[in-house]
């Protein structure tokens, strides 16, 4: 309980209240909940920020499709992320975030239904890859062709290295979104691909994931603008790959800088 009572004392100093120091106590006091039921509402509201900026930034870009859709999530600790809200993410505002946990229990805040059939998709990539701190899903129309085409994007353009996908983005077979097989599918080909950054959801759409969820925007976008220079490059002859050894030494060299 001692240390129930500091968490509490620092709870207060940052801030919280009493409601919020209940949610505390009873985070920690569920079992399965791991080590992370003490993350503050201060960490929280840092977290929400990046997530906006994230989706201005995809805006901003220009890399959406026109209905605006995606769905952006940033890793809160081991085994909670926050969740956009909604499915429409312009305009989109740090209250339409809900938190939950890796097996998609709503911790706080309330999905709309369009989304609680996505909190799967997102918490299979932070399940499988610790290090990731965000993740994006988009329907960016140039890399959505590739999706429909059922053809990995190939990585030939520099930008894609500068962002962290080193490899092609391989396809992930389709299943209706959200379902288990769907999820599975995303799962096998994170297996198959322990490095890549990015998966292409056949017959559907994009998603990415980076260290947070600023650095998943901006490979949504370098992955966007690889695929529209993939499609105009096919119309003079086809784009040409980098030099033979080329991605062996740029991914060595991102291991050594992540190890
Ligand atoms: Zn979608």
């Amino acid at each position: 309980m001692a240390q129930l009572f500091r968490h509490a004392e620092s709870w207060r100093a940052l801030g919280g209240n009493e409601r919020r120091y209940d949610y505390v106590i009873s985070g920690i006091s569920q079992p399965s909940t791991g080590g992370n039921a003490l993350t503050t509402q201060a960490q929280r509201s840092d977290l929400a920020a990046e997530v906006v900026a994230a989706a201005e930034h995809l805006f901003a870009a220009g890399v959406m499709s026109h209905a605006g859709h995606a769905n952006l999530s940033g890793r809160l600790g081991a085994d909670r992320f926050v969740l956009t809200t909604t499915g429409m993410v312009r305009d989109l505002r740090r209250d339409q975030l809900a938190t939950v946990d890796l097996l998609g229990r709503v911790l706080e805040g309330a999905l709309g239904p369009e989304n609680a059939e996505i909190v799967a998709m997102h918490s299979v990539v932070y399940k499988t890859r610790p290090e990731v701190g965000g993740v994006i899903h988009t329907h960016s129309p140039a890399a959505t062709a590739f999706a429909l085409a059922h053809r990995p994007l190939p990585c030939r353009a520099e930008p894609l290295l500068r962002f962290g996908q080193a490899e092609p983005v391989p396809i992930v077979p389709w299943g209706p979104r959200g379902s288990d097989r769907s999820v599975r599918g995303i799962a096998e080909v994170l297996e198959a691909n322990p490095t890549t950054a990015a998966v292409l959801l056949a017959n559907h759409g994009l998603v990415a994931f980076g260290t947070d969820p600023l650095a998943a925007a901006r490979l949504v976008v370098a992955i966007e603008e690889a695929a529209e220079a993939e499609l105009s490059a096919a119309a003079i002859g086809g784009a040409a790959d980098f030099p033979e050894g080329a991605l062996d030494a740029v991914r060595a060299s991102m291991a050594r800088a992540h190890p």
